[in-house]
């Protein structure tokens, strides 16, 4: 081993033909005043699931992921660049979800109101909490289109069980927050949703499109649809991604695991489409519990998921 190897920086490969920067190495702590192109937040709820759920650790198995791959994109020839802003994570009440829920708005209101950034990550947590950032988002005054990819409606009332990870959308649209409208739910699933939420999403006037829609009409063609819709009426369109409109087969992290979802590079393909649209300006992720997951299979998605964003904003 020579001393020129030993005086490079850690983390990178000692020799120059395999000289690489791993992706996680573009996150850094975000500085008081300092700007840049992307940032990213922890929101680490996971109270307010139904079910058991570790989503809560999710923020920093995502960022840990980064590691798992390169800043290299073979398909553009570029190495990703652009840091990414890490404003931490927003400290959870440790048993009043409502407060939880009060904080991530108050935070995410106020690092929006910063400008500090032009696109943002928000990594739940469970689905409880885009809830919470999009009524930040909607405080600012911006009118909001919404691409949930997901398994389920998440529009269950909360006079059943209180504001649940499966209420976000209902809280949302019966706070007039948004419209139904403004809403596209990709991905939606037989045998995992109630007839009841199937007809209000239909009566609120929200676009949907099953398994078996996706399958037929394909991914590229829902998106590039979608984005046209939205983009017509909203300010800015928001990714709301739970991992769990993935199959089993790819995201054995998620609580509610099942059959017959969408496969990893579909997703994948649709987030790439979908922020090369200049209103595409944020993404969540949502519903990993790392303490289900299996060599970190469903965060390393994920993860892939932020780069995939990024390449597509390079230009
Ligand atoms: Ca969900």
């Amino acid at each position: 081993m020579n001393n020129e190897g030993n005086l490079k920086p850690a983390g990178q490969a000692i020799f120059k033909d395999r000289f690489t920067t791993r992706a996680n190495e573009l996150l850094v702590t975000s500085e008081k005043g300092e700007k840049g192109k992307f940032g990213v937040i922890g929101l680490p709820l996971s109270k307010s699931s139904i079910s058991h759920s570790g989503a809560s650790l999710a923020p920093g198995a995502i960022r840990s992921s980064l590691a798992s791959f390169t800043t290299y994109s073979n398909e553009l020839g570029k190495d990703l660049t652009d840091l990414i802003l890490d404003f931490g994570d927003v400290l959870m009440h440790p048993t009043d979800i409502v407060e939880s829920q009060r904080r991530i708005t108050a935070e995410v209101g106020d690092v929006l109101a910063s400008s500090a950034v032009n696109n943002w990550f928000f990594l739940g947590g469970d689905h409880g909490i885009t809830y919470s950032t999009v009524k930040a988002l909607a405080a600012q005054g911006k009118k909001i289109g919404i691409i949930q990819f997901d398994a389920h409606h998440d529009l269950r009332n909360t006079e059943d069980g209180g504001p649940t990870n499966g209420t976000p959308f209902r809280r949302l649209l019966e706070d007039n927050v948004i419209e139904g409208k403004q809403i596209s739910q990709i991905g939606i699933r037989d045998f995992m949703n109630a007839k009841n939420y199937d007809h209000y999403a239909k009566e609120q006037g929200i676009k949907l499109y099953t398994m078996k829609d996706v399958e037929e009409q394909g991914i590229r063609e829902i998106m590039k649809a979608e984005l046209e819709r939205l983009a017509d009426f909203v300010d800015c369109i928001y990714l709301s991604v739970d991992m769990d409109v993935l199959d089993q087969a790819f995201a054995p992290g998620c609580p509610a695991i099942g059959p017959g979802g969408m496969d990893s590079t579909s997703l994948i393909n649709s987030i790439e489409l979908a922020a090369r649209h200049e209103k595409v300006k944020m993404m969540d992720i949502v519903e990993i519990d790392p303490t289900l997951d299996f060599r970190d299979m469903t965060s390393r998605v994920a993860a892939y998921l932020l780069l995939m964003f990024m390449k597509s904003k390079l230009n």
